[in-house]
């Protein structure tokens, strides 16, 4: 028996585009060719269409974000090698990216030398929370604390101040690279006050916290803001190789590999080499 008569099937279509289904619209004519091919069960056909249309609304939440909340590229854990960065745990990002710090409010820090994957996972979180729908939005440190100093002499702090504690995750990438101002320092610790307990700051840092006090330029101001964040969260400290030269690594041992095994069964000529290139 044929799923949907043709009459059945134009039914379908206008009640997804009423109901604003563009995704599960698409998909109709495969699922229901699928169901009568047998090769899908009733409940996995109506799984399929609302996972097209579910699909749909998440790409869609996630190129809005990435407009409005200044994301500079898109990562996922799936691409994330973990063989590569042994010390940083799958099930805890798995974990993570399940979402539910978000709602706990909780906070999530990550540490470690340039290259290791920091800003990637930060990423990779702050995507999987755009396509749930949540408010988010990402920065260096170094780029929020100049909107900040910028909207305070524009006479629009408090606007500012708004703007960034109303998403329910913000990103403050980079801590430690760039020297700060006194004035920048304490207006990203009024920033992280007003967040602290309200919403979720995922952060990255070159540095440990031992070094904050430098980067902030205060020890007193840097102990009460890592008091702050640390009170719920996850720290990630990573340990390991940078990515980005991964490469050159490779590159390097491979440039090193006739010299350190220099044997061999017997060593061919160079003519026998020409021969068997
Ligand atoms: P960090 O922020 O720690 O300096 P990034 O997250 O920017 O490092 O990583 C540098 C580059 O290497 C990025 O393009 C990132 O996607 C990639 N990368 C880092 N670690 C891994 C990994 N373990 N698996 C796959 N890609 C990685
Ligand atoms: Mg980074």
């Amino acid at each position: 028996m044929k799923a949907a008569t043709a009459s059945a099937r134009e039914r379908l279509r206008a009640q997804l585009a009423d109901l604003k289904m563009p995704g599960a619209l698409e998909a109709l004519d495969d699922v229901l060719r699928q169901l009568d091919g047998a090769a899908l069960t009733a409940p996995a056909a109506i799984e399929a269409l609302l996972g097209a249309q579910i699909s749909l609304r998440n790409a869609r939440r996630l190129q809005a974000a990435v407009r409005s909340s200044r994301l500079p590229a898109i990562k996922t854990l799936a691409d994330f090698d973990f063989t590569f960065q042994p010390s940083v745990k799958r099930e805890q990002l798995e974990s993570l990216h399940t979402l539910g710090f978000i709602e706990r409010k909780e906070n999530v820090v990550f540490l470690g030398p340039p290259g290791v994957g920091k800003t990637h996972l930060a990423l990779s979180l702050t995507v999987a929370a755009a396509q749930s729908g949540r408010r988010v939005y990402y920065g260096t440190l170094a780029d929020l604390i100049a909107s900040l100093e910028e909207a305070q002499q524009a006479g629009r702090l408090a606007q500012r101040l708004k703007t960034l504690v109303f998403p329910s995750l913000l990103v403050v990438d980079e801590i430690g690279y760039l020297p700060i101002s006194r004035t920048g320092a304490m207006l990203f610790f009024q920033l992280m006050s007003r967040r602290y307990e309200a919403a979720t700051t995922i952060l990255t840092s070159n540095k440990r916290f031992e070094e904050w006090g430098e980067v902030f330029g205060d020890d007193v101001m840097a102990a009460a803001l890592i008091d702050r964040l640390v009170h719920h969260c996850h720290i990630v400290n990573i340990r390991g190789n940078s990515y980005r030269l991964r490469q050159h690594s490779e590159l390097y041992a491979a440039l090193q590999r006739p010299a350190a095994e220099p044997s061999g069964p017997k060593r061919r000529s160079r003519s026998q080499e020409v021969a068997t290139a």
